[in-house]
């Protein structure tokens, strides 16, 4: 008191009232930064085990099995410390600790999404032109063409057969498998193609992916490569050309997590959108104990198409899952709601020196800043936006602050510079309060995006705090 005694008049004012914003890196506590590590070890690990929702899925069971989850059985009866999960479809998951109190008390809720933007395979998408073989692809979310060509690809995914054998497919990321590649002009012959916009000079339809240039040998017929491509298939996963009709087979990018950086404060990897988020919420969740309020982790699929479909965070399986948790104790789902609390975990934009013209520096979200909070995302004026409440927002800041989580506000970018959305809308219709927050990424939705540890670390802190806060 007295240090502050000592300042003049000015100095005391600006300490007092102005909102001084500092370097995470200059707030860490003591033994935070050998945690942060330890943390972003794990994470890393959760990226290369996890290349599509389905992995992510494979890997949290793993991990959530371990931590004495068990699949929630439908009229089972729960008591406070119950640890319980469910699947939905291999592509969703929602786990849950019970709460000592009621659920009629709402439940406090992280929910982020393990999809990724990448190339899937067209249903018919094996072809050979002048001898070399292709696979169609059809992009999934929004990426920019221009950056998936002349990188290393991996094929992730199923195919499901007719008899209901699920075949698992995944090439690239073991030991000696090859990989595959797209394609680009040379410079020497790209002199029209460089003229077009980056939206335009790479066509989707150009997107196909180098499979094969070998001809199948003994053979006088047509098509010999693309043959010889499908005799390999079949040797290894027993399948038919026809079989790609209910295949679902991504091309990801066949990197996987490094650290970045003389000083390795940052990890660059395919798929932190929005894997960073989703695997906070998880490893907060696994490490809650008795919460007050049942602390439940939904990690949603088809955020980046809209959040459809049946895996999507619009589809019914969250609220049957949370129904059965009510029924267990007598409360309707709808008072549930009402008196919960969700932390829409996604990603933000991170201020990149390179492209300021895009961001407005006083409402940007910077790296080492800490966890982002959004309290509106959405387009335009606002639009596709849930707008947390200030009270939200205002409960968000205390829970934080009091657990001595670094974070920051955010805003995606300049007004009308564009825009994006996430789940939060989805659960503000279900009657939740819902802010938004998350890790800040640089280059965003690219093969390679990049975040700081710090920011990983501090969105699990931030994670947990919501998980363990008693209001
Ligand atoms: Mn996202
Ligand atoms: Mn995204």
């Amino acid at each position: 008191m007295d240090e502050f005694k000592e300042l003049s008049r000015g100095e005391q004012l600006r300490k007092a009232l102005v909102y001084d914003r500092k370097n995470g890196y200059d707030r860490l506590l003591d033994g935070e930064y050998e945690a942060m590590e330890a943390y972003c070890t794990g994470y890393k690990q959760f990226l290369d085990a996890g290349k599509t929702e389905r992995e992510c899925v494979d890997r949290t069971i793993a991990l959530a099995e371990n931590a004495g989850f068990r699949p929630l059985v439908r009229g089972q009866q729960l008591k406070p410390g119950d640890k319980v999960y469910r699947v939905n479809r291999g592509k969703a998951i929602m786990l849950a600790v019970i709460g000592q109190e009621s659920l009629s008390q709402g439940a406090h809720i992280g929910a982020a999404h393990i999809d990724s933007p990448r190339l899937d395979l067209k249903q018919n998408p094996l072809y050979e032109a002048d001898e070399l073989a292709f696979l169609k692809t059809h992009y999934y979310g929004g990426l920019r063409k221009y950056q998936w060509v002349t990188i290393p690809l991996e094929l992730h995914g199923v195919v499901a057969l007719k008899n209901g054998q699920v075949i698992r497919v995944s090439i690239g990321n073991g030991e000696g498998d090859p990989i595959f590649t797209i394609d680009d002009l040379l410079p020497h012959l790209g002199v029209e193609q460089s003229k077009k916009p980056l939206s335009e000079a790479i066509p989707a339809e150009t997107l196909n992916i180098l499979v094969g240039s070998r001809p199948l040998s003994d053979d006088e017929g047509k098509d010999r490569v693309k043959l010889h491509a499908l005799e390999l298939l079949n040797r290894k996963y027993g399948i038919t050309e026809e079989d790609f009709i209910s295949a679902e087979l991504s091309a990801v990018p066949a990197f996987n997590a490094r650290d970045i950086g003389f000083d390795r404060s940052l990890i660059g990897s395919y798929g932190h959108d929005d894997r960073v988020c989703a695997y906070a919420c998880l490893a907060a969740l696994l490490q809650v104990k008795e919460p007050q309020h049942t602390a439940v982790c939904m990690l949603a699929d088809k955020e980046e198409i809209g959040s459809e479909g049946v895996t999507g965070m619009k589809s019914a399986s969250f609220d049957t899952f949370m129904e059965d948790l009510c029924e267990s104790q007598g409360v309707p789902l709808r008072v549930c709601y009402e008196n919960s609390f969700c932390l829409s975990a996604d990603v933000t934009a991170a201020y990149d020196p390179n492209f300021p013209d895009v961001y407005e520096k006083r409402n940007s979200a910077f790296v080492n800043y800490g966890m982002g909070l959004c309290k509106y995302t959405g387009a335009r004026g606002k639009s596709g936006a849930s707008d947390a409440s200030a009270e939200v927002v205002a409960r968000a800041r205390r829970v934080l602050d009091e657990a001595n989580v670094v974070w920051q506000m955010a805003e995606l970018g300049k007004v009308d510079a564009g825009g994006g959305g996430t789940v939060a809308v989805f659960m503000a219709e279900r009657d939740i309060d819902t802010l938004d927050a998350g890790v800040p990424v640089l280059s965003m939705h690219a093969p390679y995006e990049t975040v700081g540890k710090l920011d990983c670390y501090m969105t699990f802190k931030g994670m947990k705090a919501i998980f363990e806060s008693t209001k």
